[in-house]
Parts: structure tokens; C-alpha cells; sequence
């Protein structure tokens, strides 16, 4: 796991999919270290202006000019605002919510050379039989009909065990055939001690290979230069 050890960035490789279905909803809360925001220079993307693009409803959406997307998708609570916020260095881009949002629309942020797309969060617990299918057809149609769409960052929180809706997106992930990088957040709940064994876990419950995961904070910064590093990369390779 190449984030944990300082030895570069991981790379976005495709999923198989995986039919465990556990839930264990264990973990300590260990506090964490906060670190005060700052530009960090080993981050390429804390140097790019960055621009909200605006909100879509629309998986089909035209935006101009057209230039390689690299999404990021997660239960909802997972840290994905905190996470996207720390990997551009704008602690005010996403909104951090304490709660759950019931939010179903396609956020664009515009960078030089790429967008970042935050997806809607999933696995509300009231989501409604209707909501469910639509948010699956939503996410589906994106991951599966975006031609520039070149990787998908997906976050799994570290202290739980993979939940129904994460495998269930694993399998749209996997269907989908793109390039995925799962990405464990709020690696500072955790002892380092701990880590490497969670780890361990995680990757053997999602079928991955650990250098498929990379471990972050947003909090402590773990892990988000190298995150930032991956997916530059992996916009990089996209032809639009
Ligand atoms: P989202 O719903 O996936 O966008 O998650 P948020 O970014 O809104 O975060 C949900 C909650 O988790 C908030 O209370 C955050 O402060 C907290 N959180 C997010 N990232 C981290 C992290 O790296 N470490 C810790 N300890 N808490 C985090």
C-alpha cells in the first residue's frame, strides 16, 4: 500500500467484483492528530486554480470544454467533501456536513486539465425503493456512457467493513470496466499500529490488491499528496 509507506502513488486499476456481502460495523475512535491547512508542494493539484463548474442532474451533461473526468463516489458520511476539499487545498470547496445529504446531482470542478466529479453519496438508510433505483441508474449510466471519464475514485471508510451498498457498487464499478482506485478514509481513527492489519482486511474482503488501495486522512494528511499524484496520472492517460 504505496500511500502508507511514502513510495509513490497507486494506480487506478479495474475491479473484479466481489460477492461477499458482510457487514461489521466496528472500530475504535482514536481521535487525530490535526494538522493546520496549508499548501503542501508535493501535491500537484494545491498549485491549480480550481473552479466550481456548477451542479447537473444529468449523467449525459455537455461540459465545455471537454477535457478527461476523474469522479469520486462513497457511502454517504465516508469523508468524500473533506477529502476532495484537502486534495486541492480549498478548505470551503465540498461542504462537510455533519448528517447525511440527500443530495443526487453531479458536482463538476474544473481544473487546467481534468474535472473532478463529485458523485452523490449513497446508502441512506430512509432512501426510499424509488430513490435507490434512481440513484443507481444515475451512477450507472455516468460510470458506464461518459466517454471522458477516465477513473473513479472510490472511498470506503477504514473502521468498517465493507456495507451491502459498498459491494453493491463494487459490482457497478466492476461492470463499468473503469479504472477504480479505492481509497480508505480517516486513516487517523486508527493507531498507526492498527493500519497495516486493516489494511490487510480490507483488501482481502474487497478482493484487491493492496497496492489498489490507498490509504488517506484528511485530517492528518495522510496519503493525499499521493492520492493527488494518482490522479493526475490517471487523467493524464485519458485521450478525450
Ligand atoms: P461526505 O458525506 O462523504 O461528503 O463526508 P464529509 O466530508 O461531509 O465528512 C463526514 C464526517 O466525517 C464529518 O464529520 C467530517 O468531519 C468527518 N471526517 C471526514 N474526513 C475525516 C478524516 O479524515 N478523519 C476524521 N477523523 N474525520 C473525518
Amino acid at each position: 500500500m504505496k500511500g502508507q509507506r511514502g513510495g509513490g502513488a497507486a494506480r487506478p486499476q479495474h475491479l473484479r467484483t466481489n460477492q461477499e456481502r458482510n457487514r461489521d460495523d466496528t472500530g475504535a475512535d482514536r481521535g487525530s492528530p490535526f494538522v493546520q491547512p496549508g499548501p503542501d508542494p508535493s501535491n500537484p493539484l494545491h498549485t491549480q486554480p480550481i473552479q466550481f463548474v456548477g451542479s447537473f442532474p444529468d449523467p449525459h451533461v455537455r461540459v465545455e470544454p471537454e477535457l478527461p473526468e476523474v469522479a469520486f463516489i462513497g457511502r454517504s458520511n465516508v469523508g468524500k467533501s473533506s477529502l476532495l476539499n484537502v486534495l486541492v487545498g480549498r478548505p470551503g470547496l465540498a461542504r462537510v456536513s455533519g448528517s447525511p445529504g440527500k443530495t443526487t446531482l453531479l458536482n463538476f470542478y474544473r481544473l487546467p486539465g481534468m474535472y473532478l466529479v463529485d458523485l452523490p453519496g449513497y446508502g441512506f438508510a430512509r432512501a426510499s425503493k424509488g430513490a435507490r433505483a434512481g440513484y443507481r441508474k444515475l451512477v450507472n449510466d455516468y460510470l458506464r456512457t461518459r466517454s471522458a471519464l477516465a477513473g473513479v475514485v472510490w472511498l470506503l471508510d477504514i473502521r468498517h467493513q465493507p456495507s451491502n451498498d459498498d459491494l453493491e457498487m463494487q459490482d457497478l464499478l466492476a461492470g463499468s470496466g473503469r479504472p477504480v482506485l479505492a481509497v480508505l478514509t480517516k486513516a487517523d481513527k486508527l493507531t498507526r499500529s492498527a493500519l497495516p492489519q486493516r489494511v490487510r482486511e480490507l483488501s482481502q474482503a474487497l478482493g484487491l490488491q493492496q497496492d489498489q488501495v490507498e490509504v488517506t486522512s484528511s485530517h492528518s494528511r495522510t496519503g493525499i499528496s499521493e492520492l493527488a499524484t494518482s490522479i493526475v496520472a490517471a487523467a493524464a492517460q485519458e485521450n478525450v
